[in-house]
Formats: structure tokens, C-alpha cells, sequence
């Protein structure tokens, strides 16, 4: 009400909730959202009693003593949450073991399944200073379905391929598309390949099941994650049209590269 940018960070993350499940990204409760909010906490919230007992997350975050998220709820659509962020997400308070956690707004939903990946990464990113406050774990169909074949679980084999479909895709996803070997979904195993992956990357493929971005804010993650999937759709029309697609020419990319300052 009157917090204004809390807000429009949740109601954005709603925005972002309704396009996955019109791209049909997010079957039944597939995929899930974390925003840090943080720097959007006043005095009142931070005066908030727990709802819930103490959880534990499973590892140690030190980055992340005091810090609030707003969550997805596990087992919550995103197909509702474009509609009721606060009835299908909740508010959690990190607590000062940097282990553990509360929530506090705005019903006692419990966060998604994947919380040790998120919060993994929102702790990875504060300890680097990264501006990055948002993090989306989606189903895009296409991208998937490309993780079904080992050649493009070979580094940056998915990611040159992508890139060379249209100039955009390079432009709008400078640091390409990385590759995390499966593991098993929720597991502390997925979370720590999550992190190791975003040093070089800002969007993941956790293998045959989804990726995984971050960004400034939500829409920016989700942007990238488009434009990724957008390549995939292109390339799948030429391969539906009978040939493989040429793709930009190197020399074409190298023009790109440097026109619009990208970093490699
Ligand atoms: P949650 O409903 O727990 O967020 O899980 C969805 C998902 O995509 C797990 O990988
Ligand atoms: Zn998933």
C-alpha cells in the first residue's frame, strides 16, 4: 500500500507469473520465482512476527543474515500467482545462523521446493556485489527439449547455436547459456552446480528439466530466458522447413560483438 517499490517488484513478479503460463513454461507448478526485497523492508515489516516454525534451508549463507524474499509458494501456480502473488508466494525472513528461516507475510505458504538453488544464488550474488535481486526457474519447452541431445550439452555448443539464429539473441543475453549436468530436482547438489554455472553465465540449463536466470529484476531474468527460447523456435521452424539453418556467419557474430560492446 505504501510501499510503493515492494509493491511494483511483486506486482511485476505477477506480470512475469502470467507470461510463463500463456508460453506454456509452467504446467501445473512448474518452475518458481525469488525476488531479495531487502532494500524494500521498513521498520514495520522488519518488526513482522514469524508466521511458521524455523526452517532450515540446508546450507550455511552467510551473505544473507537478515535478508527478505519474497518466494513462489512450493506447489503454487503460476497461473494464480499472476493473480494473487500474496496467496500463492509468501515473505521470508533469512535468520541469524544465515541457515534458517521464517516467514512472516502474508500466509504461512511455504516456499518452493527449490529454495536451496535460489537462495544459493542470491547469496553468490551479494557476496560478488552483483546488482542482480531477482532469480526464475522455468520450463521452456524448447530449450529442454534441446538437452535431450548430448552435442549441445557440450559447452557453449547450445549457446553459439542460439546466438547465431538472430542478432538480438547475442545482444540481449551477452553471457550465453550454461549447461548444469542433471541433478536431482530441490537437492543442495543442483544448487551448488547452480552457482558454479552463474559465475560465467546469466541463464542455466539444469539438463532435461528447465533453466534457471537471474537478472536485475524479473523481467530483465525473464527477458533473457525469451530471447534464448525465441533462437530455439527459429531453429526448430528452419529444421521443420527440411534443412539446417546456416546461421549468422562468424565474421557476422564478430560485427555484432563489437557494435554493441558485448563481452565475448
Ligand atoms: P515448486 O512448486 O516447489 O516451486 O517446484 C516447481 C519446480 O519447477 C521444481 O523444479
Ligand atoms: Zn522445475
Amino acid at each position: 500500500e505504501n510501499r510503493p517499490e515492494l509493491a511494483y517488484e511483486v506486482n511485476q513478479a505477477a506480470e512475469v507469473a502470467g507470461y510463463l503460463w500463456q508460453k506454456g513454461w509452467a504446467e501445473r507448478n512448474g518452475g518458481n520465482i525469488t525476488l531479495n526485497i531487502t532494500e524494500y523492508v521498513d521498520d514495520e515489516i522488519r518488526a513482522l512476527p514469524a508466521i511458521s516454525e524455523v526452517k532450515q534451508i540446508g546450507k550455511v549463507l552467510p551473505y544473507l543474515k537478515g535478508c527478505y524474499f519474497y518466494c513462489k509458494g512450493t506447489q503454487m501456480r503460476m497461473r494464480d500467482l499472476a493473480r494473487w502473488p500474496m496467496a500463492n508466494g509468501s515473505i521470508i525472513r533469512i535468520l541469524d545462523d544465515c541457515a534458517s528461516y521464517v516467514i512472516i507475510a502474508d500466509q504461512p505458504v511455504m516456499p518452493t521446493s527449490e529454495l536451496p538453488s535460489h537462495l544459493a544464488v542470491h547469496n553468490y550474488l551479494l557476496e560478488k556485489g552483483s546488482p542482480y535481486r531477482a532469480s526464475l526457474h522455468t520450463h521452456p519447452i524448447e530449450l529442454i527439449a534441446m538437452t535431450h541431445n548430448k552435442k549441445f550439452l557440450e559447452k557453449d555448443v547450445a549457446t553459439n547455436l542460439l546466438w547465431s539464429m538472430i542478432p538480438e539473441t547475442k545482444a540481449f543475453c551477452p553471457r550465453g547459456l550454461g549447461i548444469i549436468p542433471y541433478e536431482l530436482p530441490s537437492s543442495v547438489k543442483l544448487a551448488d552446480a547452480t552457482i558454479e554455472a552463474l559465475n560465467d553465465y546469466d541463464v542455466a540449463m539444469w539438463e532435461k528439466h528447465g533453466v534457471f536466470a537471474v537478472d536485475v529484476d524479473i523481467m530483465s531474468a525473464f527477458d533473457q530466458v525469451d530471447v534464448l527460447n525465441k533462437s530455439a523456435l527459429i531453429y526448430i521452424a528452419a529444421k521443420n522447413m527440411g534443412f539446417e539453418p546456416d546461421g549468422m556467419s562468424q565474421e557476422q557474430m564478430k560485427e555484432m560483438t563489437v557494435a554493441f560492446n558485448l563481452p565475448k
